[in-house]
């Protein structure tokens, strides 16, 4: 019986694996093994570093109103200075006026999004 081909998983090989054993290989050596797990840890990292980089942002932003005493305001006013809905947290879930409300928290701040005025609503600065 005829083995099927199998095609190295380390991105920048891709060579045909000639000659196994198991049918569970997937690298033709260790060399792309371990290199295929470079590859992946690098954009594990680097989609990471943007997460972090866009919460950082984020919480830049929210700080700046919580620190002026704005707990409400529109959320294209926020995007104005750079907030982004494209890096929320996991949302959480807080008991708000007796209603479980999906937020998020980022460092001590805990806010919201108000799907029906469109506004960053900041419910909670945690203080220390
Ligand atoms: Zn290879």
């Amino acid at each position: 019986m005829k083995k099927p081909i199998k095609i190295c998983k380390n991105q920048e090989c891709g060579d045909e694996i000639v000659e196994y054993k198991s049918s569970k290989i997937e690298y033709c050596n260790d060399y792309c093994r371990n290199h295929a797990g470079y590859l992946r840890r690098l954009i594990e990292n680097e989609e990471f570093n943007e997460m972090g980089n866009g919460l950082k942002e984020n919480y830049r932003v929210l700080r700046l109103h919580s620190d002026a005493g704005i707990f409400s305001e529109e959320l294209w006013k926020l995007e104005r200075f750079g907030f982004n809905t494209c890096f929320l947290p996991e949302p959480k879930f807080f008991i708000i006026n007796g209603k479980e409300t999906q937020c998020y928290q980022i460092k001590e701040i805990i806010f919201r999004l108000d799907e029906k005025t469109n506004k960053i609503i900041i419910v909670k600065k945690k203080t220390n």
